[in-house]
This record gives C-alpha cells, structure tokens and sequence, in this order.
C-alpha cells in the first residue's frame, strides 16, 4: 500500500469521523507528518497514529475531505468503483435512457462520497465541477473512467471548473477533456432547453429544482405567472407549458434573460403572452399592484457562509414579503432558499415573518427539497442545501 503523508488529530477529535462525517476541521489537527500540498491524498489518523480515513487536504477551514474510510491507494480502480456506484443508483432510479429528460446529476459531492466534486449530464454532454484542488487534479482520470463507463452514451467531457477553483488553476488545460460540443439541447419532462454549459451560470442548468418545476405546472393554468430570478427560464417554460396566460420573467443578468426567452422560444415560438424584465428583483416590487396569481422566487445564495446569515435572511424576509403582497387574492408562491447555511428551519421562521408582516391569510401546501440524482449523505447532513416553501395566499 502506497504511504501517504499523516495528519494527527488531536486526542478526543475523531468522533466524527467515526460517525462518517466527510470534513476534517483545521481546529481538530493536532499536526501533520510529512508536508502534503494543497491537494495531495492524506490519511487522517488519531493521536495515537491509527487510521481512520483517507481524504484530500485542503487550505482553510475544512482541512480534509474525506474519500474513503478505508485504505486506499485511490488509483484508477478506487475512483472507478466509486462511478460506478454514483451513476448505478441513477441507472436503478430510472434516469438513463429517458427519452423524456435527459439532464441529471451524475455525482452529488459528498452525497455520492465525492466531496467536492460535481458532474452533471446533458443528453451526452457530460460536465464535470471540481469545487476542490484534490478533485481537480484527478479530472483527466475522472473523464477518462466517466467514458468508460458510459461508452457510447458519453460524447464530451466538460471541465467547468474555473469558476469555482479559479486562484488553484495555474495550469491552462484543455477544457474539453473527451470529446466537444456546442450548446446543447436537453429535454426535461418533455420540455426543450438550450444548455450554455460553457459560459452559464453553475454547469449550465439548474437541475436541482427539477420537481418543484414540475409541480408548479400543476398550479398555472389560465394563471397570471412571475418567475423572479428566472435565469434560463426553467419555471417560464413550465408555467406556459401548463397553459399561464401571462408569464413574466425576471432576472437581473441581461443574458440570463437572453437564455430564458430562447427557452421560452425553443417551446412556444415567439408569443406575445411572456414578458421579460431585465431587473433588480427588490426594485420591481418596491412599486406594489403586479397582482400575479403565482409567483416564483429562486433567488442565488443570499449566504455563503455562517457571517452572512443574518443579512441573508433579512433579504429573504423582504423579497418574500413584497412578493405576498404582490399576490392576487388566493394566490401561490413557490419561495426557495439554495443557501446552505440557511436552515430548513431558519427559511420557514423567516417566510413566517415576511407573511406576518402582510397580515394576509398564508397556508403552506408544500415543503420541497433538492431531487434524488442530488442525494444527502445520511452521515453530511451539511448537503441538505435546497429549501422550498409552496404557500397559499387568500
Ligand atoms: N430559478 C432558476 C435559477 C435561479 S439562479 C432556475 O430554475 O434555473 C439565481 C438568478 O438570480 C441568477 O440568474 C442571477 O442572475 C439572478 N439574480 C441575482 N441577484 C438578483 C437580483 N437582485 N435581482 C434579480 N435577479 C437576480
């Protein structure tokens, strides 16, 4: 077995990983044998030198992700394994060969024991996203054995990972590690997107809210509709699909709101009933009397991390409220948090206040959470991030 670099822990702090949480925290270290780099394969062991895991070290807060709880040379056949377990469970959950949709996550980080890695699939176009300096040094190896394991099935492998490591990558690489592909078109429950994976927000798409769009078709007949923060027009889509008679969509970026009427296009061909609004979201509802019967609000992180959750949530407060008051009489608003550190329950207190502050009459008809090719880690559960609340307002 290959001998990599130690790192202590201090006597008393190896409780978590016993229980399998996946992060090492730099407080738990008591020192480290050897002088791994940012990125190198690490085996955390306790104060007395026994092995308890083997992960990637990192700089900052969270010191070690871990990879495995066993010994491990993590070669070509470790990370092998751990694909073909990932990309199985979304064979057995049905998510292959659908003619119907064929965009999903193919690994969820930590909730498929990857921590810092993501890889989404666009009918073939596969798009891999290190959020970590040891995951990005496998990626050739990971586009490698994801083509092996799909064949035919794969057609490109994507790195998009500049977005989120761009201070680690010194190395100008190859983007395109298998393959290339323009734009590419995917089907979600039917309905057509274009996919920007190169230069789109995230990996192109948001893929975790594809439940909640589905559902909010269920409510959007002959309704008046707002998509606020719409991006590539996901929920628009859906809401026309569904027969809306209006649908506005809004977002900030101008080409955002390029994407979503291309989408929107792709669908319905050029109908006069969608509106778009390049726009800051507060100051379209500081003037009141929109008077939407549904209403969406999916805004970005408001908090990154721990030191911005008060400010988060006092934006969450004020853009749910001035959407409540921005609903007709018996109106639906979908409202969403993707912040991790916002907790499921912090979300629903602040959605409480915001309806408080209305006055107005509000039931919750749905909790919503992210889907099943986005699984938690039992022993993570840090990887609950997607929060959704669908309300009734009379
Ligand atoms: N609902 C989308 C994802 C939303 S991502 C989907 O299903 O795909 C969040 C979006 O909010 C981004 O497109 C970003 O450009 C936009 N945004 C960020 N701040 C904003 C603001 N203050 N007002 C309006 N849009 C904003």
């Amino acid at each position: 077995m290959q001998e990599f670099p130690k790192v202590y822990l201090k006597p008393g702090r190896d409780h978590s990983l016993k229980r399998f949480h996946l992060w090492v925290f730099s407080g738990a270290i008591k020192g480290l044998a050897g002088k791994p780099e940012e990125g190198d394969i690490v085996e955390v062991v306790d104060s007395s030198g026994n092995y308890l895991a083997t992960g990637h070290i990192q700089n900052g807060s969270i010191s070690v992700r871990i990879i495995s709880f066993e010994q491990t040379d993590a070669g070509k056949d470790f990370w092998k394994t751990k694909f073909e377990k990932a990309f199985e469970m979304r064979k057995s959950l049905g998510f292959f060969n659908n003619p119907d949709t064929n965009v999903f996550r193919l690994v969820h980080g930590e909730g498929d024991g990857f921590p810092g890695l993501i890889v989404d699939f666009y009918n073939g176009v596969v798009v891999i996203q290190a959020h970590s300096v040891g995951m990005w040094r496998h990626r050739k190896l990971f586009a490698e054995v994801i083509k092996e394991i799909l064949g035919e099935t794969c057609v490109a492998v994507y790195d998009k990972s500049e977005a989120t490591l761009h201070t680690a990558m010194e190395e100008e690489g190859e983007k395109f590690l298998v393959g290339k592909s323009e734009n590419v078109l995917v089907k979600e429950y039917g309905n057509s997107f274009e996919i920007d994976f190169q230069t789109g927000q995230k990996t192109g798409f948001f893929i975790d809210q594809r439940e909640s769009r589905k559902l909010l078709g269920n409510y959007c007949k002959g309704k008046k509709v707002a998509n606020i923060f719409s991006y590539t027009g996901g929920f628009s889509v859906y809401a026309a699909a569904s027969g809306a008679t209006v649908v506005d969509s809004l977002d900030s970026s101008e080409k955002a709101i390029e994407l979503a009427k291309k989408n929107m296009e792709l669908n319905f061909g050029a109908k006069s009933a969608h509106h778009y609004f390049a726009q800051d979201a507060f100051e379209f509802f500081k003037k009141e009397g929109n008077n939407y019967d549904v209403i969406v609000l999916d805004p970005p992180a408001f908090a990154k991390h721990k030191q911005a959750l008060n400010n988060a949530l006092k934006a969450y407060r004020r853009i749910n409220e001035a959407a409540i008051r921005n609903l007709n009489a018996n109106g639906i608003l979908f409202a969403f948090s993707c912040s991790q550190v916002v907790s499921k329950d912090d979300f629903r207190k602040t959605i409480f206040e915001a309806a408080a502050n209305t006055g107005r009459s509000v039931k919750i008809l749905h909790q919503l959470t992210q889907p099943a090719d986005h699984p938690i880690n039992i022993y993570h559960p840090e990887g609950e991030y997607l929060k959704g609340l669908v309300l009734f307002v009379e």
